[in-house]
Order: C-alpha cells, then structure tokens, then sequence
C-alpha cells in the first residue's frame, strides 16, 4: 500500500526504520525483531540500503521477506549516485513486480574508498534526479530526506532548503529528518519549510542513544549535533552500556512527549536492527500496541 494512502487513513502513527541483515543467515533473527516491533502497528517500516548499491540484493531480498511474512507496508531506501537509469529501471521493475511501492529517494554518499569520486558526474547528480525519475512511474509514493541542521555539503542552510524544496517539488509526498537530539532544529526546519510553502508529512526521525561514542561520531558525519546536556548526563555512565542505553530511551521519550505536545502526528524511529530501546519508547509513549 501506498505509504500517502497511509497518511490520509490514519492521522497519526509510527514507522520503522531497519537495515538489511548482512547474510541469508541472519533472517530469523531479524524477523524476530521485526515480528516483535510489529505488534506497534508502524504505518510502514523500512529498509535502508547500501551506499553505491552495494546492497542492493539484501535490500530487494529483506523487504520481500517482510512482505511474505507480515502484512507490514514496506518502503526501500534507494540511493542513485553511481547508478545508471537502466540499472535503475531494471531494479524499479522488481520492486513493482514484489509489490514494492513505496520509495525514499536518495543521492546517496560517494564511497569511502573513492576520495575520487565525483557525485554529479553520473547519470543522476542529486536525489531530485531520482525522485523525477522514480515519479514517472506513478506507481510509488515517494520520501525525501530532509535535515534540520543542513547537510553536511550544503553551501548554507539558505541553499539547502531550496534544494529541499527543488525535490519535493519533483514529486516527494513526504520527507524524513535526519537524527537531531534538539526538538529546536526540527521546529525551525518547519518554520523554514512553511515560508517556502512547503506542506507534505515532514517525519522526525529519532535515534535512540545506544551508545554515545559512536553517536557522537556518526552525528557528526551526519552534520546533527549531540547537545551538550545530553553529553554531561552520559559521561558518568560511558564505561556502563545498559545505564547508558536506559538513559538514551529516557532522553528519546522526552524529545518525542514534546514533539507529540507540539502537534507532531507521525515519529520516524531508527531501530538499528534493535526492539529494546524502540519498544521501551513506544511504551512510554503508550503507542497502541495491535
Ligand atoms: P541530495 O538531496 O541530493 O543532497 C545532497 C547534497 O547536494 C546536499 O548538500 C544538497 O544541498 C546538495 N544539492 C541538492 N540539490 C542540488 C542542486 N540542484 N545543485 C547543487 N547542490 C545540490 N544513505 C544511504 O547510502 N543509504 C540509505 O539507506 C540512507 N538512508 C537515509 C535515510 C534518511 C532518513 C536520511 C536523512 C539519510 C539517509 N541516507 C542514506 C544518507 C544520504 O544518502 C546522505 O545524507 C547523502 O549525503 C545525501 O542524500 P540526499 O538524498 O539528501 O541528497
């Protein structure tokens, strides 16, 4: 189903984020995990895919698993730099053969052992290439990532949310946030948004704090910054990972109780392949469990 179908039956939910297990041989295990984050009734859940393509197999095979094992509404990430328009044809048609309709058009990354690289040398420059590209179909609903704090490669944040603005207005009938850990950004983001005339879904995406240093260090390839009372109140439990995953969930049911008081009807979670943090969060929200 259409995750714009989705929306207008249902004025508020959740949806999932996960990635895909590295082998075949991690399936049941990861349907574990997406059997038990089932029971939250996500309006979609979805699975992320690998820079360059490099996943594109595990990707295609792990949203089928889902769909012949729940009747979950899948979406597949789906970068473009690197990719030809008749690679992607070729992948767009599998997805529509499998039912796959929903898409979260990305540029992408260039890969970290291609200093080299040049993103806008290839057949699509820019995740507004893929999105006119993938709106042709008029098959798949169509997500954006969007960022509060800017991208990284963004000249401005001016510059950046006109880019925002260019691929929505290719076609995308919603955004995503990157992680950001100050409901302020997200606020803002809106605010810029709005004066631009922006007006599909735009859902926060929440990253519960498993472990800091490694959200330090992806926050900051991510351009989202950790406030620096997040960090004080980590410090003393560095060395204690299941105090600090606690403390992660506490912070997360604050930032979501203020986004939920603020009007915000829909929350992106990044599962990190975990049901812990997710289903801890969800309960103390009282998300309706199925
Ligand atoms: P774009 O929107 O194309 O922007 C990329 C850069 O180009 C920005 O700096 C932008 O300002 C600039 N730009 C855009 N348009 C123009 C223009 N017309 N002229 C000049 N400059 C322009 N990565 C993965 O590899 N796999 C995933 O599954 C994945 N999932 C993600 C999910 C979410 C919710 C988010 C927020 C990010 C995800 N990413 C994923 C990361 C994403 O691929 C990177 O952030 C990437 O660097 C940018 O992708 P984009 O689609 O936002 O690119």
């Amino acid at each position: 189903m259409n995750v714009s179908d989705k929306f207008k039956e249902r004025g508020q939910g959740i949806s999932l984020e996960f990635f895909p297990p590295k082998s075949p041989e991690g399936k049941g295990a990861f349907m574990k995990v997406v059997n038990e984050l089932k029971a939250f009734d996500p309006l979609y859940v979805s699975v992320t895919y690998g820079a360059g393509g490099t996943t594109r197999e595990r990707t295609l095979n792990t949203l089928k698993w889902i769909k012949e094992e729940t009747d979950l509404t899948v979406m597949s990430h789906l970068t473009c730099i690197g990719a030809t328009k008749m690679s992607m044809r070729v992948l767009l048609k599998e997805y529509q053969d499998n039912g796959i309709d929903n898409i979260l058009a990305l540029r992408g990354d260039p890969p970290m052992n291609r200093p080299d690289f040049d993103p806008t040398q290839g057949e699509f420059k820019y995740a507004w290439n893929l999105v006119d590209f993938v709106k042709k179909y008029d098959y798949f609903s169509i997500a954006v990532a969007v960022y509060p704090e800017g991208h990284a490669q963004s000249p401005s944040i001016k510059k950046d949310m006109e880019y925002t603005k260019q691929k929505i207005d290719a076609g995308a009938d919603f955004g995503i946030t990157q992680m950001f850990f100050d409901n302020r950004y997200y606020y803002d983001f809106l605010d810029r948004a709005a004066k631009l005339g922006i007006t599909i879904p735009i859902l926060p995406g929440i990253m519960p704090i498993v472990d800091c240093k490694k959200i330090v260090q992806l926050a900051a390839f991510c351009n989202a910054s950790v406030p620096k009372k997040v960090l004080d109140r980590m410090e003393p439990v560095m060395d204690m990972p299941e105090e600090m995953r606690k403390l992660g969930v506490e912070y997360a049911v604050k930032q979501c109780e203020d986004l939920i008081k603020n009007g915000v009807n829909y929350l992106h979670f990044y599962t990190m392949n975990r049901t812990d943090s997710v289903s801890e969060i969800l309960k103390a929200l009282r998300i309706e469990r199925r």
